[in-house]
């Protein structure tokens, strides 16, 4: 299959107008939206849905996200509460996924057989537009290969959907650069199954009973079944071994220069240690204290460690709270809990 990679805005009609016909017609479309990368169909059509976790060769029992252009039409497809209203008024359209029981009219093969349903509504203007012209809801995870760090630009999706898909759209580079947080609510209390750029405290504000899934930061023991499926997969994973470093107990740019003599390595480190570090594979992340630009840049250079062709990455240990607690869990995953340094660690 040949795919097509066009560079598009939101008043491009034409192009949009040609994917919304093929997401209609079942085919899969490559889109931007401000977390990652979606790979979207008709949520109505079940084979439809089933192809999207062959392109990705996603686990089966791992549900898919569906997309709306307004907060009201999760109506259609969920049973909603005035606690979802209250998170819509607050967060959508934006980063917030909202887990509520299912329509019979969303397909088994969107939710993996569960009987909730994970929906979002989009603030970027391109995806928007998509499900607009779409006239029915967009399932969509996250453009990667199974197990790749999700893609935050339309060349991450070529790099891993060339010739598996017939479209993608390139809406330029990600705002966020991770998914969006996923969160599942009844009528008076919310639980935290994945963190973004909505946070804990964000969501806080609007309801005084927030938990926090122990998938989230945590280990899963043997046989543990996680609220969220997703979490239970070694995800976000570059070929090269990833390690991160607890810089409260280990000096970060005397560790990587020492490594550096002997191991092929890549060391991702904030923007203001590059100079000292001796390292010629250097990935700065951004400035320490901008957790929004090191979120956002995250993905990229995971994939760009791997073209580096490197054995080992060596990156900080990010705080485990407020609006890093999305770096911390992807890291902590990506790098299968190898922390050095602290009480966290295990080498
Ligand atoms: P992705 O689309 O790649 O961002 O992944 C979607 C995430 O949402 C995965 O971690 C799924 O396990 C999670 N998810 C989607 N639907 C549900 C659901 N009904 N219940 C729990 N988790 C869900
Ligand atoms: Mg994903």
């Amino acid at each position: 299959m040949k795919t097509e990679l066009l560079k598009v805005d939101e008043k491009c009609d034409e192009i949009l107008k040609r994917a919304a016909e093929l997401i209609k017609g079942g085919s899969l479309v490559g889109f931007p939206t401000e977390t990652v990368y979606g790979l979207g169909t008709n949520a109505f059509d079940a084979d439809a849905c089933l192809n999207i976790f062959k392109a990705k060769g996603r686990p089966a029992d791992n549900p898919l996200i569906v997309h709306i252009s307004r907060p009201e039409d999760a109506e259609k497809i969920s049973y909603t509460n005035e606690l979802y209203y209250k998170l819509a008024k607050r967060f959508m359209p934006g980063a917030l996924t909202v887990i509520m029981p299912k329509r019979d009219i969303i397909p088994g093969s969107v939710t993996a057989g569960l009987d909730t349903v994970a929906v979002r509504c989009p603030i970027n203007k391109i995806a928007h537009k998509l499900i607009e012209l779409s006239g029915v809801p967009i399932a969509a995870p996250s453009a990667n290969r199974s197990g790749k760090p999700s893609p935050t630009s339309a060349k991450h999706v070529f790099d891993d959907m060339d010739g598996i898909i017939p479209m993608i759209l390139d809406g330029g580079d990600c705002e966020v650069g991770v998914e969006s947080t996923v969160i599942k609510i009844d009528e008076s209390s919310i639980i935290l199954l994945r963190p973004g750029a909505i946070t804990f405290e964000m969501l806080k504000e609007v309801c005084d009973n927030v938990s926090i899934s122990s998938a989230v930061t945590e280990e899963l023991k043997e046989g543990e079944k996680p609220l969220s499926p997703g979490m239970k997969y070694k995800h976000y994973a570059p070929k090269a071994e990833l390690y991160l470093i607890d810089d409260n107990y280990v000096d970060f740019v005397s560790f990587v220069n020492e490594r550096s003599k002997t191991e092929n390595c890549a060391v991702m480190c904030y923007d203001e240690e590059a100079e000292r570090i001796t390292s010629d594979k250097l990935l700065p992340v951004g400035e320490k204290n901008d957790v929004k630009k090191q979120t956002k840049r995250l993905f990229m250079l995971l994939r760009k460690a791997d073209d580096m062709k490197v054995m080992t990455i060596y990156a900080h240990l990010p705080e485990k709270g407020g609006e890093s607690l999305a770096m911390y869990n992807r890291m902590i995953r990506a790098c299968a809990h190898r922390v050095i340094g602290g009480t966290n660690g295990k080498i």
